[in-house]
Order: C-alpha cells, then structure tokens, then sequence
C-alpha cells in the first residue's frame, strides 16, 4: 500500500456524492435530522447494487443546499489530492430541487465554486481538477438535453464531458442517445456505464455509439466481448465497487485480469470512495495483491491513464512531464 500511496495517480471514474467522508455524512445527516431508519441505512454497511441506489437517494437528502454541495466538493478533491491523485476528473449528476432554489446550472456552479477553492487552497495545490456532467438513467430526453447544454456553455470552466450512470436496471438507452449525440455535435467527450448488469442489446448499442470511454463492463457474453475488444475503447475499472455490489464474484474473477492480459487499455478507478471505503491507492493494492503486478506494471498503470483523460494533447504532455518528475524523486 505505501508505494501504491507514493506512485502518482490519475483518477477518472469518480461520484462526487459517492465519495463523501464517513465524518460528513454524519454531521449532515445529524444536521438535517435525517430519520434514524436512514441514518441505520448508511450505517447498515449494505451495499449491494440495489440497495447503493437507496443509499445514493439517502445522501442526496443530506447534500440538498449550495453550500454543501461546495463543501464537499472542496472536501473531495482535498481526500483525493491527499492520497497522491494529480488529476481528478470528478463526475456529478446536476439537480433541480425547487423547494431549495436549486437548478441544474446553480447546482453545477456550486460544484465549479467547490474545485475553485479548493485548487486555491493549500492541500489542493498539486491536482488538477476536470468536471464531467452525469445524466441519471432516471431522467428523460429533455433532462439529459439541458445537461449537455449546461455542459457545452460551461465547457471553458472545466467542465471536459459527460457521463451516464444510474440504476442500470432503469431507463432505455433511447431516451439518452440524441443528448450523447449532441454532446458529440458540442465538442464534449461522452463515457458511459455500460453493462454493469447483462444487456446485451443495450450494450451493443453503447459500443455502437463509440464513447471515448467505457465504465464497468462487468456482464459481458462472448459475443459483446470480441466486439468490445475490436472498438478498443478504454475502461474503467472499479475493482471494490464491482466486488461489494457483487457484480463479480471476486477478485481473481475480475475481468481485470483478462482485459489487461489481452493489452486492452484500463484505468483503475475508485467509483465511490466513500460509500466503498476505499481510495485509489487501495484499489492499486488490490490489483496488485489479485493480480500479482510488479511495481513497474504498476507504474506503467497509472501513467498509461493520461492517455484517456479527457484533457487536451498539451495538458496530457504536461502532467506526463509532472508524473516523470514525481517518478524520479520516488526512485
Ligand atoms: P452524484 O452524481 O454526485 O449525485 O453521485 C451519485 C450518483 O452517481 C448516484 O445517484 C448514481 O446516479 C451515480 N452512481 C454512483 N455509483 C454508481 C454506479 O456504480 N453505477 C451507476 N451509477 C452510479
């Protein structure tokens, strides 16, 4: 674990009300008064798919406020630079609370005003910080549209793309395809959750649509897989996340091991820090543990990741130039 601590990370597969501290959710749960039944719920440590989506529409009961949702921006971003991230690309899902003055453009700049200051701030000093816009798979063409628009008019802030993500069990991929495509028309880069359960035509679908990136990939048949593998589309790989939801059986089960066996390029990601007790670095040692990886595939891991960051070509070259430096001191 301590040298996955030491070794520079790029983390590109985070929800940023996913990865709260244990601390916060207690506070604010207190705070709000939150029903002791729910309160049980975030502490029942359950965290099976199903009831992660409980547990979610649990924490957005306690994150309802601008202030908060910069709090914790500001907070996450301070937890990931501590464990040695230098480039974040957090996503978040925007809202519309009416009965909190809240719209999806006053939600996003909150968080816009979260990375601000803690970028300023001393602890977040030495990350970089890009947003993506997630559409819910609750939500239905015209919601998923105003988001892309939010991203598209707030693309020179940070913000770099769009994700999908959401109940997997929820909604059809034809309510969302037309605000993919205009996020595409707009210049955004597009990742979705795909196949986190089995839906093969969903997932042929999404392959189809070519995204930049790909997150989970967990239920695949033999067919999806070679077609998968022929698009060459980047993954990111939440190995606790997959594990505790039980959408893989173990870890030497995961399909870590053949992706990164047949040279497919994966990112090692952290999905919901908070919710799955983890960091990056602890997934880097879980890897390493399950999969048997040296140091140096280690390292190759984690700068590999630049490449499929939503950053342009000169801001990749500089973080690879941060990363050679950070890997000279670490030698
Ligand atoms: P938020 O977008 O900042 O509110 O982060 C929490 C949200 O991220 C959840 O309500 C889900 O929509 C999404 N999310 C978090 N983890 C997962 C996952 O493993 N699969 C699909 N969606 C997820």
């Amino acid at each position: 674990l301590k040298f996955c601590q030491a070794l520079p990370k790029v983390e590109l597969h985070a929800h940023l009300n996913g990865s709260l501290r244990d601390t916060t959710i207690r506070e604010l749960a207190l705070k709000r008064n939150l029903d002791p039944a729910l309160t049980k719920v975030i502490e029942m440590g359950d965290r099976t798919l199903s009831e992660c989506f409980k547990l979610f529409d649990i924490i957005h009961r306690i994150t309802t406020d601008h202030d908060t949702i910069t709090r914790i921006t500001c907070e996450v971003i301070e937890d990931f630079a501590a464990d040695n991230v230098h480039y974040l690309e957090l996503r978040t899902t925007p809202k519309t609370r009416s009965e909190h003055g809240m719209t999806k453009r006053s939600y996003t700049e909150a968080v816009l005003k979260g990375m601000q200051e803690a970028q300023q701030g001393s602890r977040g000093q030495n990350i970089t910080v890009r947003l993506l816009l997630s559409i819910d798979r609750r939500e239905d063409t015209a919601a998923a549209l105003e988001t892309v628009q939010l991203a598209a008019e707030l693309h020179s802030r940070g913000i770099v793309g769009i994700d999908l993500s959401g109940n997997p069990t929820v909604g059809k991929w034809s309510a969302w395809e037309p605000a993919l495509q205009e996020a595409r028309r707009q210049g955004l880069k597009v990742t979705l959750h795909a196949a986190e359960v089995y839906n093969p035509e969903e997932t042929a679908a999404m392959l189809h649509f070519r995204p930049e990136r790909l997150g989970h990939m967990c239920c695949l048949d033999e067919r999806l897989e070679v077609l998968h593998y022929n698009t060459g589309i980047p993954v990111e790989l939440c190995l606790s996340s997959n594990i505790i939801t039980e959408s893989v059986a173990s870890y030497p089960e995961h399909h870590f091991h053949p992706f990164y066996s047949a040279g497919h390029p994966v990112i090692l990601c952290t999905d919901d820090s908070g919710v799955f007790c983890t960091s990056l670095s602890k997934e880097f040692a879980i890897a390493a543990h399950a999969f048997q990886l040296s140091n140096s595939q280690l390292w190759q891991l984690s700068e590999a990741a630049i490449d499929h960051t939503f950053l342009k070509e000169e801001e990749k070259e500089q973080l690879r130039k941060k990363f050679q430096i950070a890997r000279a001191t670490l030698e």
